[in-house]
């Protein structure tokens, strides 16, 4: 039988991404209602390096389920990439008693969980990230909201492009992956969409562009994602090639805002309360994934090693 689970953390770590909240909220309300205790650990790991811990109560997390960020705060901690530090980690891990770890976050987030489990203290990953760029799930918390937002502010640029007869290269989040942009792409009805993964040449940009205006349009919507290129030459080289007034803008941190949807706060929550039950079982060292709308379990090396590749059939739809 498991080791009885008394205590356990929770800690967000990595980019923010609406419905983490609502993740923190879940796993403390499962954990509390099993009879656990619960302490929140600051600015992800570094909270735990520098003892920034604070008991959780559930009143702690009423009221946060619709907001964006995250109560717990977040940080990129570069002394966990060494291997003393996580060790002090593990330490004042287990001073204050905790039996297991639930760390929210992305695939670098996954990595620090994996070594504070292979140290002995049993960690969970949810995750958490609006790019959707974590392989062993079909569904990061965020990655909803963040489209939403993205879909509302093209939209909006959509209009005033037609009124002008312009040009809009509207770039979009997503770090290296383009799953954000491929479908908000879509959603917006633009003409082309931009990625690392399709990286279409200029040129052909262009001639796309010139095609379609034959047919009788006269405003566009381009999206690129970030990483790809710079949205600015992107823009100019389209205004100078087709004579079409270009502009270009950067989204940026505006998509990591925002309440989250329906659907990443039912997410979180499902994936929150599944965490729990893993820590619960004895479980260590696993991520929490979605696939085909079921919760399932990967060990983290493994759910390291997996690719997920852009959605090929709905780019050529
Ligand atoms: P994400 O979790 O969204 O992928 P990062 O890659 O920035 O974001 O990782 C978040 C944090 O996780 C880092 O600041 C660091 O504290 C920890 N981390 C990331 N990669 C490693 C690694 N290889 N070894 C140990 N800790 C890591």
């Amino acid at each position: 039988m498991a080791k009885q689970v008394k205590t356990i953390g929770v800690l967000t770590s990595g980019g923010d991404a609406p419905g983490m909240n609502a993740a923190i909220r879940a796993v403390v309300r499962t954990a509390i209602s099993k009879g656990m205790k619960v302490k929140g650990i600051m600015r992800g790991y570094a909270g735990l390096l520098q003892e920034e811990i604070v008991d959780m109560s559930s009143t702690d997390v009423s009221n946060i389920i619709f907001r964006g960020g995250t109560i717990l705060y977040t940080a990129r901690c570069m002394e966990f990439y060494e291997a003393s530090y996580r060790e002090k980690a593990f330490h004042n891990a287990k001073e204050i008693g905790l039996d297991g770890l639930v760390v929210i976050g992305g695939d670098g987030s996954y990595r620090g969980a994996g070594y504070l489990s292979e140290l002995g203290l049993p960690c969970i990953g949810v995750p958490g990230t609006i790019d959707n760029d974590i392989a062993s799930t079909e569904y990061t918390i965020g990655y909803d909201t963040a489209m939403n937002t993205v879909v509302e502010c093209v939209d909006k640029l959509n209009n005033t492009c037609q009124s002008h007869e312009r040009c809009s290269v509207v770039e979009v989040m997503g770090r290296h992956a383009g799953h954000i942009a491929l479908n908000t792409g879509i959603a917006t009805g633009a003409v082309q969409i931009i990625t690392e993964e399709i990286p279409t040449p200029i040129d052909d940009v262009v001639e796309n562009i010139k095609k379609i205006r034959e047919s009788g349009k006269d405003h566009f919507i381009v999206i690129v994602s970030e990483g790809y290129g710079n949205p600015v030459e992107i823009a100019t080289q389209i205004q100078e090639k087709t004579g079409i007034d270009s502009r270009a803008t950067i989204l940026g941190h505006v998509q990591r805002g925002g309440n989250p949807t329906l659907k990443d706060r039912v997410n979180a929550t499902r994936m929150g309360y599944y965490a729990v039950k893993l820590l619960e079982e004895g479980k260590t060292n696993r991520v929490v994934a979605l696939q085909q709308g079921n919760l399932v379990d990967y060990d983290i090396q493994e759910a390291l090693r997996m690719k997920k590749p852009l959605d090929m059939d709905l780019y050529n739809m």
